[in-house]
């Protein structure tokens, strides 16, 4: 697009930064001001109208007109008249009106007309934050056959944006008669919103050259594991051996359900860099400490590995290190020059803190290869999209297949509820049980921890409570771990702490939480094969979602049953958990669409 500065401003409050964006604006409606040949019933009409005879009285004003295009007397009325009704429509003047036609009284009847200037032209009327007029002349200036197949737009596909901004008559009758675009005009703004948010990712994929090949071996490390690993695990491993042999520094998310084996990808990652340094980053010191523990258990001997947390000896050097494991601490760290960056539970840090420990260990224009581990799985189309910008690998099948029975439970199946955790604490298993708020609110019609605590104390031994602003929380949670009955918290226990003896967990108030949260606090259980439970304990009937969810526990089928239930305004915000919001592509049931662009793109 050739804009001068003003227009360029203009563009950018409408968050159009290429002609695609503008072109997809369409208009919400037209004003067709074309001379009616004959009446055009149900619809607006504009008529050459003399003035025949007018009735006035404070709730309406009829009108008694002659139509010279029909050729044929017709009434009209106005509702709830001013004063400038009476002096526009005197008896013998003749004029444009415009409005809608209908049948009153087996008479021809024209509802609240009024008079226009212009006729003859076709006016879109464009719902934005710029006056109308002034998107009709971006859009003249802007819009045309050549520009658009300039960027690759195909013929049909430009005759449809034509047809929308530049419309006929009988598109515009179309329009009307339809309500709205007809089916194929949706479907072409479907296709170009996708076709152009997809070009739009791949030109900020980045491509730097990494720092070396990595080519480590893993067999002496695969040797040594007590267990195989599954074909999932094996299968994203060789995607990371395949980035590693590759000039280029590699952008990866694993993404792959609680429980699926991440800490080994992550591992195996780290010998394939060997002997090139790896760094790992994850979101508390409970998590980081339990890699830690896993690394020594399982790398070989030779690797230097070291716990980084805000404890540490600040004034260690860390240079001598193989694999340093820590938590955002690393970042305020003199660190090694590494070859690998790895983050675990990524959606916990933000953009910023990602790219960073990235770029600490960059040097000139060479990065390090840099892969992201996530255990929230996206949807299919979602994670189509976003592998344009980024590469996605999925864990799908889990070690052990997890066993949680889920119950959807009200106030009648409490006293079974509490029989049952009694009845687990004697096998020596835990609970957890979370509430939707820490304080209580006249809002929430639930009871909160600090209400419900003092009953769960008095009515069982060895309660512990913890919630998310606790500067004691990873403590609590730690000694729980070790000898504790029930654990009282909010939905902060989503992060990958791993309780092996958590029998049950009991969700208060689900239908306030999204499906993704509530399968990562489900995740919870069962986490070594015991046999789990989880109790969604509601005040309210069980709705269609929530008994879907208590049927699977398939993390991206969770993710698809998910986006079906959000609000289409829901969806997308952020990274790679979401993306953006469309307008026309509906990624719960355009993954056809999606297919056709991504082919048309290879
Ligand atoms: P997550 O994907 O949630 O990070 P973890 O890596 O913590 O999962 O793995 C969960 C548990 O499964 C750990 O105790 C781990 O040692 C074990 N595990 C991982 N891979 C396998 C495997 N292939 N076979 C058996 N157990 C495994
Ligand atoms: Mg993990």
């Amino acid at each position: 697009m050739n804009l001068n500065a003003e227009d360029k401003e203009r563009l950018k409050k409408i968050g159009a930064s290429n002609l695609l964006d503008l072109a997809l604006l369409a208009p919400a409606k037209y004003e067709n001001l074309h001379i009616s040949k004959s009446p055009k019933m149900g619809l607006q009409n504009v008529i050459d109208a003399t003035i025949l005879s007018t009735e006035y009285n404070p709730r309406f004003m009829k009108l008694t007109l002659f139509a010279n295009n029909f050729d044929k007397e017709i009434s009209g009325i106005i509702f709830h008249p001013r004063k400038y009704h009476l002096d526009n429509f005197k008896p013998n003047s003749r004029s444009y009106i415009f409005g809608k036609l209908d049948i009153n009284y087996e008479k021809l009847q024209i509802t609240q007309p009024i008079i226009i200037q212009e006729i003859n032209t076709i006016i879109p009327k464009y719902k934005s934050k710029l006056q109308n007029k002034t998107m009709i002349r971006l859009i003249k200036e802007n819009l045309t056959e050549d520009a658009l197949l300039k960027i690759g737009v195909d013929a049909l596909k430009i005759k449809t944006l034509m047809d929308v901004h530049f419309p006929t008559e009988d598109f515009v009758d179309m329009f009307l008669k339809n309500d709205g675009f007809s089916d194929e005009v949706v479907r072409d703004f479907k296709y170009l919103e996708i076709y152009n948010h997809i070009q739009k990712l791949s030109s900020k994929k980045t491509i730097s050259p990494s720092k070396n090949i990595l080519e480590g071996d893993l067999s002496p490390f695969l040797k040594k594991l007590p267990f195989k690993l599954t074909t999932d695990q094996q299968k994203v491993i060789q995607e990371i051996k395949d980035d590693f042999k590759s000039n280029t520094a590699s952008k990866r998310v694993v993404m792959g359900d609680v429980g699926s084996g991440k800490t080994m990808v992550i591992l195996a990652a780290a010998v394939l860099a060997y002997p090139k340094k790896s760094i790992l980053m994850a979101p508390t010191t409970i998590l980081t400490s339990q890699i830690y523990e896993e690394a020594l258990k399982y790398l070989p001997k030779s690797f230097k590995i070291a716990l980084i947390t805000n404890k540490s000896d600040k004034k260690e050097s860390l240079l001598k290190y193989d694999f340093l494991i820590g938590t955002h601490a690393l970042l305020f760290r003199e660190l090694p020059d590494a070859d690998l960056v790895m983050i675990d539970e990524q959606h916990r840090f933000g953009t910023k803190q990602r790219a960073l420990i990235s770029q600490l260990v960059s040097r000139d224009e060479k990065q390090p290869h840099f892969l992201q581990f996530s255990a929230t799985p996206i949807p299919r189309t979602l994670s189509m999209i976003q592998s344009s910008i980024i590469d996605i690998s999925r864990i799908v099948l889990l070690p052990f297949p997890q066993d949680i029975d889920t119950r959807l439970i009200g106030g009648c199946e409490f006293a079974d509820l509490i029989e049952h955790i009694k009845e687990e604490i004697k096998l020596k298993r835990q609970t957890i049980i979370v509430y939707p708020l820490v304080e209580e609110s006249d809002v929430i019609d639930y009871q909160s921890i600090e209400q419900a605590r003092g009953w769960w104390e008095k009515s069982f031994e060895k309660v512990y409570v913890t919630f998310g602003k606790d500067k004691a929380k990873e403590s609590v949670i730690a000694e729980f771990k070790e000898s504790g009955n029930i654990l009282i918290a909010t939905t902060l226990i989503e992060v990958g702490i791993s309780l092996p003896n958590l029998s049950t967990i009991v969700i208060v108030a689900p239908e306030r939480l999204g499906l993704a949260t509530l399968h990562q606090l489900r995740g919870r259980v069962s986490r070594t094969g015991l046999k789990g439970y989880c109790y969604l304990f509601s005040k309210q009937k069980p709705t269609k979602r929530l008994t879907e969810f208590s049927k699977t526990l398939d993390g991206f089928e969770i993710a698809e049953l998910d986006l079906k239930y959000r609000q289409a305004g829901d969806l997308l915000k952020g990274d790679v958990q979401s993306g953006k919001s469309f307008v026309w592509f509906d990624p719960r049931e355009d993954e056809e669409i999606l297919l056709e662009v991504r082919e048309k793109l290879s």
